[in-house]
């Protein structure tokens, strides 16, 4: 028997196989070339039905965590569309054909975070071609590491904030007057908002920003009946860290300080979106829900 999310398993010795590697690609970086090759779920995630008929938004949906997620929602039902960068079209076309053997549609919208035009016209792109919009994920991101705030560049500042915090404002404003009652925001925030490495002072600055944003947000749409929540990720094996995310030396030690010792595989994370995203998590508002492999969060 294969084994799925439901399988019984030791979370220590999950994934033992999947052992992190020192490698570097620039940025934005291609799942395709990622060595080990993380489990997106594509032999893993079994759904249920959960997400039957909703239409999502997913930003970065073409690798990682966001195409896991993408995944993930297809096969409880929804249809959905995937934000990422033009030069990431390879990983998307990947998710977008794993999206249709679902037996959903699939649709794909490039663009760049940093520009608010797209940001502002994504939304109504992915309300136009998937019929509507029931399902904003927020998780597209940019992390690069530096080591000493005097060489920290302003323009790397800058971006950090426009791709990671600017543009969830944005996807958010601009979804919400399509949003019916029963829809759900979810925002993407780090283990970094809550321990942030001396390495990482923009990116975990962008990942508290995302988690304050969202909990006073959601306090203002729960009366619209629109729930918004976040994840927070702990070290999780993407391309997002071998594209300059941890300095390459760190990288064949990635994850091993966590309580359960080992890094976490991007399907680790859908579960916790699905959740979030279903009305199973009716009464959950403004949570930020950690999946970091036991690291103590506020
Ligand atoms: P990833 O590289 O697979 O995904 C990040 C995605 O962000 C890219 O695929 C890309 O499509 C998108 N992106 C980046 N810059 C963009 C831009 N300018 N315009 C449009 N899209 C852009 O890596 P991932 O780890 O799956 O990252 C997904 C999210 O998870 C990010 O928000 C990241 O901060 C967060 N996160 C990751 C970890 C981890 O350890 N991997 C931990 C905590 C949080
Ligand atoms: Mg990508």
């Amino acid at each position: 028997m294969t084994r799925d999310q439901y399988t019984f398993t030791d979370p220590t010795a999950l994934y033992a196989e999947i052992e992190p590697s020192t490698q570097h690609q620039d940025e934005p970086g291609l799942d395709a070339k990622l060595t080990p090759k993380p489990d997106l779920g594509e032999e893993t995630y079994r759904g249920s039905g959960r997400l039957a008929g909703r239409k999502a938004l997913i930003t970065g949906g073409d690798s990682g965590i966001g195409a896991a997620t993408a995944i993930a929602f297809a096969r409880e039902g929804a249809d959905v569309a995937i934000a990422y960068l033009p030069a990431e079209q390879e990983d998307a076309d990947r998710i977008a054909g794993l999206i249709l053997e679902a037996g959903v549609a699939a649709v794909q919208l490039p663009g760049d975070l940093a520009d608010p035009d797209y940001c502002r016209g994504l939304i109504d792109r992915a309300v136009d071609q998937l019929g509507g919009l029931d399902i904003l994920v927020n998780n597209g991101g940019k992390q690069i590491f530096n080591e000493d705030i005097t060489t920290l560049p302003d323009d790397q500042w800058q971006d950090t904030f426009d791709v990671n915090v600017r543009a969830t404002f944005l996807l958010t404003k601009a979804a919400v007057p399509h949003l019916r009652p029963g829809s759900t925001i979810i925002n993407t925030t780090s283990s970094q908002a809550y321990s942030p490495s001396p390495t990482l002072l923009d990116y975990a600055a962008t990942k508290w920003a995302i988690n304050g944003f969202t909990k006073a947000v959601a306090q203002q749409l729960a009366p619209k009946g629109i729930r918004v929540n976040a994840v927070a990720p702990g070290p999780v094996w993407t391309v997002l860290q071998v594209t300059d995310g941890q300095p390459p030396e760190k990288l064949a030690e990635f994850g091993e300080d966590t309580p359960l010792g080992r890094m976490g595989q991007p399907a680790e994370m859908a579960p916790a979106y699905v959740f979030l995203a279903s009305a199973e998590s009716s009464y959950v508002v403004g949570e930020t829900l950690s999946a970091n492999g036991g690291k103590p969060t506020p």
